[in-house]
């Protein structure tokens, strides 16, 4: 998961634990205070109800000789009073209660004050009700309020977090797109400065070049290393090659050595095929090939076929041409360009199975060039299939014969032109290789 997200999410998570203590510790604020409330409303209407009777006479609203009592309730039966005569001839004395009342056979809950009083020497006891309902569809007009506005604050400190989050780590991105995930090569590495205010970014980028600059001059020193040992083996190995050959058309040669002779010759020979792909590979990674040739892909690949036909007819093989002609590129290495789609076709052949075939084929979109050799063989291991391109790597060592180096050669020339290769296979059905070319580095002359 993206660091940009990660933070994000972990934001957004923490956020929404706070608020939801927060309106849990809310929830109950509101709460007391809708009780609180609803208490002095109720101590409100008391007073101003002891005040009436103070003014009018208790007898206004009840009578005492024919023990009747007072009581009054509004239209939608949430508000109540009721004045009685109290037996129990308390003192002065205010409680409040969540009760049940009866109001016209209708049971409803209230929140009651109950108040006894005393007047002309005589007891009464007051209760006013609000309806418990009432309180809570107030509670729960304020909850969803409340509600709305956590909601609304929490997506835009989220919002918010994540413009941030964007803000801060745009460097690392910039690092990660613009310096990693394009690194083909570490000579080709961008080693730019980090324009930031966040020194723990520079002093990556700084780190990354430092690490940079070394990992390239070790594959320099690689590469010279290889191209020189490659070099110094090659005259002696020809030396040695004709001096077999010159002994085999000696006269003097016992007959039994001839066999023996033959062998060595065969692995000098294998030796030599090594030694002159490595120096292949050498020069090439050395950028001792020009790259300003043109050259006509359904041409190169006519002549290809040509040349490798013999070896797909010995086993039936069908191989199909399939692009058209007057694909035309420029700034390439036509000899390079020949080996890199000869080795493919030629393991196209050498991995397919009897009266199977091979296809190229191209495509393009705005930006790439693809050159596609499919094939109907025997298939790569998946596993396999991230080491082929490694030197002397072969999938099956004992299939054939190779020396695990063609793949190796493909890949640098693909290199070379700024390219990229890719790679689909599926046991026993096919394999199929894919070369990118950006169209920008081959459309000197690219015609659609
Ligand atoms: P080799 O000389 O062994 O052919 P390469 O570098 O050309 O060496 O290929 C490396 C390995 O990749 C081969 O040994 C083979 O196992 C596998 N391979 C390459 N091309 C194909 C293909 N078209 N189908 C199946 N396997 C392939």
């Amino acid at each position: 998961m993206r660091l940009e997200l990660k933070l994000a999410l972990i934001g957004a998570i923490s956020k929404i634990v706070i608020f939801i203590l927060l309106f849990v510790l809310m929830q109950q604020v509101i709460d007391n205070q809708a009780v609180r409330h609803t208490d002095r409303d109720l101590i409100k209407m008391k007073d101003k109800t002891i005040s009436i009777v103070d003014k009018i006479g208790i007898n206004s609203f009840l009578n005492i000789e024919r023990d009747s009592v007072y009581a009054s309730y509004n239209m939608l039966k949430d508000e109540y009073i009721s004045i009685d005569i109290d037996p129990s001839k308390g003192g002065d004395k205010l409680v409040f209660s969540n009760e049940a009342r009866e109001i016209e056979d209708e049971d409803f809950d209230f929140r009651i004050l109950n108040y006894r009083f005393e007047m002309n020497n005589q007891h009464y006891v007051l209760e006013i009700g609000k309806s418990v309902q009432l309180i809570n569809s107030l509670n729960k007009m304020i909850q969803n309020i409340s509600i709305s506005i956590i909601l609304l604050v929490l997506l835009i400190t989220i919002l918010v977090d994540i413009g941030i989050n964007k803000y801060l780590l745009t460097p690392l991105n910039k690092m990660i797109l613009g310096k990693l995930k394009t690194i083909t090569d570490p000579e080709t590495f961008d080693f730019s400065d980090l324009n930031s205010s966040t020194s723990d970014f520079v002093s990556l980028n700084n780190a990354l070049n430092e690490l940079m600059t070394k990992v390239a001059a070790i594959l320099k020193n690689q590469q010279r290393f290889t191209a020189n040992v490659s070099h110094e083996l090659f005259t002696p190995i020809s030396v040695m090659q004709s001096k077999l050959e010159n002994l085999l058309l000696s006269n003097d040669l016992p007959e039994q050595l001839i066999p023996n002779i033959l062998d060595q010759q065969e692995h000098l020979n294998r030796l030599q095929q090594i030694i002159k792909a490595l120096l292949l590979i050498a020069r090439i990674e050395n950028d001792q090939f020009a790259k300003d040739e043109t050259l006509d892909l359904n041409e190169l690949i006519d002549e290809i076929i040509l040349n490798i036909e013999d070896r797909a007819q010995m086993r039936n093989i069908s191989i199909e041409n399939k692009i058209p002609s007057g694909q035309v590129f420029g700034k390439v290495n036509k000899s390079l360009v020949y080996i890199l789609l000869f080795n493919l076709i030629s393991n196209a052949i050498k991995y397919n199975k009897d009266d199977g075939q091979v296809q190229v084929s191209c495509f393009n979109d705005d930006r790439n060039f693809y050159v596609k050799i499919s094939d109907s063989g025997i298939g790569i291991e998946r596993d396999q299939i991230p080491k082929i391109f490694d030197r002397f790597k072969r999938a099956d060592p004992l299939s054939g014969e190779g020396y695990g180096l063609g793949l190796s050669i493909v890949k640098s020339i693909v290199s070379f032109h700024q390219g990229t290769i890719d790679v689909r296979s599926e046991l026993g059905v096919g394999t199929t290789f894919t070369v990118q070319f950006a169209l920008k580095d081959v459309n000197a002359f690219y015609s659609a």
